[in-house]
């Protein structure tokens, strides 16, 4: 049973098709795993055990009826707990929503089910996506698998944590301003961010629509492919879903490949603040590629320093907009008395953690009449600055790369009182998701200073997102045998330093 949680997605679908394990043995395996470890990792808001099991019975029973199956069947995927799955909880990290069960399903969670994947369960997260730690859970942060005293990152950091714990092989995340890239890159997995619009948002609850982007979490680069292309496609639920071919990630994750490569290095992101471990690793990192071929060149985008206080008036301004709905009467909790206004009070201020409130309040002052022009207006002004940057350095090159954060995991409860320190876990990765163009971050290595992983980020023009994979497999490639085992291996053992 120990060796099914070891095992890549990939490999596991191979042993399920050849007949060798069952979907069933796959699925009680990963349920042995989380009821061994998940009380100190704290991954999962909800565990659909049997569910996963009565799931996985109907794979094995389709198999061996000769139907043919996809590559994700019977494997086992945890879910962030902002997709809407009928018969689980959707609470999105909130008191506010409690335990409501949504009466409709999301787009990917049904495209996965009908591939066969077996939901096993919910993951933790920072409440309404808003963070980078998990702290601002509405119940309570889940643990690093590397070092358990330090965060997973955010926010989808239960899901990042559950797959680099061997709790499931893959997750699904929500990116806003780097929510699966900074937690893959601190628990030392894949996380990739598509191209905005390129994987449907229908059902997942909104935090900043013109900005969530849901995207696969993985232990390899194929692991990664396999789920984003399942999860990807065109979908007429979502207004701003884009109706193009999905790029070919699969293809791209297995021909790991950079000979002749263009590859940016954007020269802003280093310097102050950036851990030198992070650094010295993400150097060695460039220096690899430019060993299997790349040519590497250092591009400047200017604009990108911008990036930081610019979300953090679109993101807002966004949910002040989304979050009017949790209003006391249609979801989750009801608290207070008195008119509705009372009562909408009352539950908010119960019901709301309080970077959600800062977040709404932020928000709706950056939107407010005489306001508007100064600073949602400049920040939007701000954003199609970025976008040019991107433009002009993918006129020069085919790929930029960055360190995709600027530290290692932090202590819990280091930054929980400090939103500024907090926010700049994501300095890396906003510019990505402030101009809707594809990323992913990939491990490459272990800093020096406290041993735990750093993260090379990739990133690529908009539906250019097989160039990430390419890249980032001939990474993997060459690490896996500079070190004679993949990364990962190292997290098995929840060791607490
Ligand atoms: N950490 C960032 C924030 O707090 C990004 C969150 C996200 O991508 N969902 O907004």
């Amino acid at each position: 049973m120990d060796e099914l949680i070891t095992m890549t997605a990939a490999e596991l679908s191979a042993a399920m098709a050849a007949g060798d394990v069952s979907a069933a043995d796959v699925t009680e395996a990963h349920l042995d795993r989380i009821a061994a470890v998940d009380d100190r990792v704290k991954a999962f808001l909800h565990v659909a055990a049997d569910d996963a099991r009565a799931r996985a019975r109907e794979v094995d029973a389709r198999r061996k009826a000769g139907e043919p199956l996809g590559p994700l069947a019977g494997v086992p995927v945890a879910v962030k707990d902002l997709f809407t799955t009928i018969g689980m909880p959707t609470t999105c990290g909130s008191k506010i929503l409690g335990d409501w069960h949504p009466p409709y399903e999301s787009t990917i969670t049904q495209r996965l089910r009908n591939a066969g994947a077996i939901l096993i369960g919910k993951t933790n997260m920072d409440e309404f996506a808003m963070g980078s730690s998990t702290e601002n859970s509405g119940f309570g942060p889940s643990h690093n698998p590397w070092d358990l005293a330090k965060v997973p990152g955010g926010s989808s950091g239960g899901s990042a944590a559950a797959v680099a714990a061997h709790m499931a092989p893959l997750a699904l995340g929500t990116d806003t301003g780097g929510s699966i890239r900074q937690p893959a890159a601190v628990c030392g997995i894949v996380g990739t961010k598509p191209t905005y619009g390129g994987s449907s948002r229908y059902g997942v609850v909104a935090f900043a629509s013109s900005l969530d982007t849901p995207g696969p979490l993985g232990r390899t680069v194929l692991d990664a492919a396999l789920l984003h292309e399942v999860m990807s496609g065109h979908d007429p639920m979502d207004s701003t879903s884009i109706n193009a071919p999905v790029p070919p990630v699969v293809e791209a994750a297995r021909h790991g490949d950079v000979a002749g490569l263009r590859i940016g290095v954007v020269s802003e992101f280093a310097g102050d603040g950036y851990q030198p471990g992070v650094m010295a690793r993400f150097t060695e990192a460039v220096e690899l590629l430019e060993s299997l071929g790349a040519k590497v060149t250092e591009i400047s985008c200017p604009h990108f320093k911008y990036a930081l206080p610019a979300y953090y008036l679109i993101a807002p301004s966004e949910a002040s907009s989304n979050l009017a709905r949790f209003d006391g009467m249609r979801y989750g909790l009801r608290t207070g008395s008195g008119s509705a206004e009372e009562v909408m009070a009352a539950t908010r201020a119960a019901g709301f953690g309080a970077e959600v409130k800062r977040r709404i309040m932020l928000g709706t002052y950056a939107l407010s009449s005489g306001y508007y022009d100064a600073y949602y207006g400049k920040a939007q002004q701000v954003r199609t600055l970025i976008i040019q940057d991107f433009d002009a350095a993918f006129g020069q090159v085919d790929v930029l790369v960055s360190p995709a954060t600027p530290t290692t995991a932090f202590p819990i409860g280091e930054r929980a009182d400090d939103p500024m320190a907090m926010y700049l876990a994501d300095l890396c990765t906003i510019p990505t998701d402030l101009a809707g163009n594809a990323a992913i971050s990939v491990p490459c290595g272990l800093a020096d200073e406290d041993g735990l992983p750093a993260g090379l980020q990739v990133m690529a023009p908009p539906l250019a997102d097989d160039r990430l994979y390419r890249v980032a497999a001939a990474v993997e490639a060459a690490f896996n045998e500079r070190w004679g085992h993949p990364l990962l291996a190292d997290a098995k053992g929840l060791s607490a330093r």
